[in-house]
């Protein structure tokens, strides 16, 4: 019996992604490998939004070229995702132990790949790489079986792709156009994992806010004969009304993940305001504060925009968490621009930001632009933003203290086995002690309260609560 093993790098689209690879590979009587050395076929799902995954890619594939080969003697390597998708044939130019390339849009293509790949010998492969980069977007990839890591939370994807093309970002090129989901298949497949017990389902996209944009007539009337007694009007049907339809489903947990500023409508926030299993956390990239470099990077909206929306937020979902992606360097930003980001984060007075100092993705417009300003200089602003991240992540979790916060357990502490990690509603991650003599197994996959009594900069701690 082969095994298998598959390493992600990257967002949870391509987490996603990979429990469909691991779905598929089940289905064909793969079993999970103890790690992707033992693998007889070792997958890499791969991530081309910033320069270090291509590195790290490298580096791990050609890693495998000198570990021993698994019983069956044969180790196939398979690459997907979005470098596959973006460099084709071209990624043995960099590994040469690549046996198969497939994209974004080829997961059901996948089986017929690997059985090719494991008849065929080194030699031919050589010679004639297997590489399915061109497969059009259809639905049947959605209809494939999910082999999911967690059996109390999900990812649901719900929209494929992005229209945005962000100066800087590679994304539209490899994922393409957007895509909506049907709403028929989204809440089947959503009515499943409820009754499976899921707990927490995250829907997904490049841009989740725009979910809907993309129904024509055809798919329209695709689902109307699919579902003949109550066709959707689907033309009228955006991500408002798809999160209303899955928070009355009953989850205890809604999250969703990313939302572009201009797409975040009042319906949206209305509807999050509405329902208290959907969780008081958004994460809003805002990328840069000033006006003229939101321009640059083709973000469609101003300075001032995204102020007014975290205002109109803040006023509707007091206890929100917001959360943002900050870019620092951007080609052409000067010391007035990066004081305008600096000063719009102490405005929006984020709970957490991730913040990048900008790394050039090749083929996209902002790649052939000069930047203006010094290494040093970039550092130093970086630096400067990151400790004022920090200042306002530490204020946030202060307020955490004293309060007990439902906390979804999802695992035991890799450092210490008496310690159990989870994250609050507000996404922050919380530790506690297992109680004395307790099954730390039987806790993962429960929501439980905990009373926090210390908050650190990045998670909190605390104590199992009471449930009454
Ligand atoms: S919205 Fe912009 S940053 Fe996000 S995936 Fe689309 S192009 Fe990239």
């Amino acid at each position: 019996m082969l095994t298998y093993y598959i390493r992600t790098f990257g967002c949870q689209m391509n987490l996603s992604d990979s429990e469909r690879v691991a779905g598929i590979l089940e289905a064909s009587g793969l079993t999970l490998a103890e790690n992707i050395e033992a693998a007889d076929v070792a997958v890499f799902m791969t991530c081309c939004v910033r320069e270090k995954a291509d590195t790290q890619l490298f580096a791990n594939v050609s890693a495998l070229k000198n570990a021993p080969l698994p019983p069956s003697g044969k180790r196939t390597v398979m690459v997907g995702g979005c470098i596959a998708q973006r460099d084709g044939e071209k990624i043995r130019q960099f590994a040469s132990n690549v046996d198969a390339v497939f994209g974004t849009q080829a997961l059901s293509c996948l089986k017929p790949l690997l059985d090719k790949a494991r008849a065929a010998t080194r030699e031919e492969l050589k010679r004639s790489p297997l590489v399915d980069i061109d497969q059009p977007y259809t639905d049947t990839s959605e209809k494939l079986i999910k082999h999911p890591e967690r059996n109390y939370a999900a990812w649901i994807p719900i929209i494929y792709g992005c229209n945005n093309f962000c100066s800087y970002c590679i994304v539209p090129y490899v994922r393409g156009r957007e895509r909506s989901r049907l709403p028929e298949a989204i809440l089947e497949e959503a009515k499943k994992l409820k009754s499976a017990g899921v707990k927490e389902v995250t829907l997904l996209g490049q841009n989740v806010n725009s979910y809907g944009k993309s129904f024509s007539g055809a798919e329209k009337n695709a689902a109307a004969s699919t579902t003949a007694s109550e066709a959707t009007p689907h033309l009228a049907y955006g991500f408002a009304d798809l999160l209303r339809d899955i928070a009355e489903l009953g989850f205890e947990r809604i999250r969703f993940t990313s939302s572009h500023p201009k797409d975040l409508t009042d319906g949206i926030i209305d509807v999050m305001a509405s329902y208290d299993n959907i969780m008081p956390h958004l994460h809003l990239a805002v990328q840069s504060g000033s006006s003229a470099i939101l321009k640059k990077m083709n973000r469609k909206y101003t300075r001032e925009d995204y102020l007014a929306l975290v205002k109109h937020l803040r006023e509707k979902i007091p206890d929100l968490s917001l959360t943002t992606d900050l870019i620092v360097g951007f080609p052409g930003e000067t010391e007035g621009d990066f004081e305008e980001t600096f000063s719009l984060v102490k405005e929006a007075n984020f709970d957490r930001a991730f913040t990048f100092i900008y790394s050039k993705r090749e083929g996209t417009p902002a790649a052939t632009w000069e930047n203006g300003s010094t290494e040093s200089e970039i550092h130093e602003r970086f630096d400067r933003l990151a400790s004022l991240i920090q200042e306002q992540s530490f204020k946030a979790n202060q307020k955490e203290k004293g309060r007990i916060v439902d906390v979804l357990v999802e695992d035991v502490s890799k450092k210490d086995p008496s310690i159990l990690v989870g994250h609050n509603p507000k996404n922050v991650t919380v530790h506690f002690p297992l109680p004395k003599d307790a099954d730390a197994y039987a806790f993962i996959g429960q929501i439980v309260p905990v009373k926090i009594d210390e908050a650190k900069t990045w998670y909190l701690r605390g104590e199992l609560a009471d449930a009454n």
